[in-house]
């Protein structure tokens, strides 16, 4: 604490990310990224941008929204770019909720909403998952100030199918219903087809997971004109451009190139689901996970040893040490060798242990 800081940095409670090593030896699981490389399209985009630096970049990022608009099937005015969905997300809350009146999000989830709460001073309900990790969505009908959740949900990989999605907008009519699709392009259908029906619904995207940008930082948000002009007033007021010229063309280039996108989608569904069944040989208890990670525990094996001992073979995934999910290991989807490695040495763990 220093008495140099506001009230604001005093009461700030910052998000904790995910270690970022940069040793090349380690099998990195514990950010979500992809572990396919960008589209070559997108590579070569920002190469050619590289001759434009010393513009400013698009203040209004018309051509990456139409871009993204096509894809959508949506107008540009249906869609917000920012400087990834973590910016989205902290516009997003200073867009659309107020500091009296309560949003409800679940207890167990991105543990940055919790943050942004408290930064500005928007009370908060955590609504208790069920036991097993599924929503409870008539606790998120009524909201006073808000809704946000994250479909699937994060950490567990859990998947709300839409019609439960539409039951939370339907019954939560006069605030707005944030949706935070990071993972939905792992999963089943997407809210974005419902944004016409309902002008509380906010879809929340990023290119950080799917679409292998995570260091681009280049996030989305989809819905109403109305609600897009409110995020536009929030980012005007604070920087008229967060995304720069080489993130701007980047992006453009990947929502363009669908063929990369998909293939290397397909790829990680596979392989998670071969690290399910691997680990559910084990004896691994593993959530049913519709994003690029898995959320798993073993009845006989504390997670924070596993996840020591993995560390000791170069292994890196994630551990919230939290109740009720502290028994649980995070592990992020990587290639086909990664994931092989990865089995091979819980096997060799779990062998070692029953000795
Ligand atoms: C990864 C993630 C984000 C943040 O994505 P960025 O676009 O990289 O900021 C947002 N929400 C959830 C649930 C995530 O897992």
């Amino acid at each position: 604490m220093s008495q140099f800081w506001s009230a604001m940095a005093k009461r700030a409670e910052p998000y904790v990310p995910g270690l970022q090593l940069e040793d090349e030896k380690i099998i990195k699981l514990n950010t979500n990224e992809n572990p396919y490389p960008a589209s070559p399209a997108v590579i070569a985009a920002i190469q050619q941008e590289t001759a434009n630096l010393q513009l400013y970049p698009s203040a209004t990022a018309d051509s990456l929204r139409e871009q993204i608009a096509e894809a959508y099937q949506l107008s540009k005015e249906e869609v917000y770019v920012g400087n990834g969905s973590d910016e989205v997300l902290a516009f997003s809350f200073m867009a659309f909720f107020d500091q009296e009146h309560a949003i409800r999000f679940p207890n167990i989830t991105y543990s940055f909403y919790p943050v942004y709460a408290n930064l500005f001073n928007i009370s908060y309900e955590e609504i208790p998952l069920n036991e097993d990790f599924t929503m409870p969505i008539e606790s998120m009908f009524q909201a006073k100030g808000g809704v946000i959740f994250p479909n699937p949900n994060a950490p567990t990989g859990i998947y709300l199918e839409l019609t439960a999605v539409e039951a939370v907008i339907v019954n939560n009519p006069n605030v707005v219903v944030i949706v935070d699709e990071a993972y939905i392009d792992f999963a089943g259908a997407s809210a974005v087809e419902l944004i016409r029906k309902y002008d509380n619904l906010l879809v929340i995207q990023t290119t950080s997971k799917s679409r292998s940008l995570a260091g681009l930082r280049v996030g989305l948000a989809l819905g109403n004109p109305i609600l897009i002009e409110g995020l536009m007033r929030i980012k005007d007021s604070i920087n008229s451009y967060p995304l720069d010229r080489l993130a701007l063309a980047g992006a453009q280039a990947a929502f363009a190139d669908n063929a990369y996108f998909v293939k290397t989608t397909k790829q990680i569904i596979t392989t998670r689901e071969h690290v399910k069944a691997g680990l559910q040989a084990l004896g691994f208890h593993v959530l049913p996970s519709q994003t690029n990670f898995v959320f798993a525990t073993h009845p006989n094996y504390e997670a924070s040893e596993l996840y020591e001992q993995l560390f000791a073979k170069g292994i890196l995934v994630r551990h919230f040490n939290k109740k009720p999910i502290d028994q649980y290991l995070r592990i992020s989807i990587g290639t086909k060798t990664e994931m092989e490695r990865f089995l091979e040495s819980v096997k060799e763990i779990i062998a070692t242990a029953e000795r």
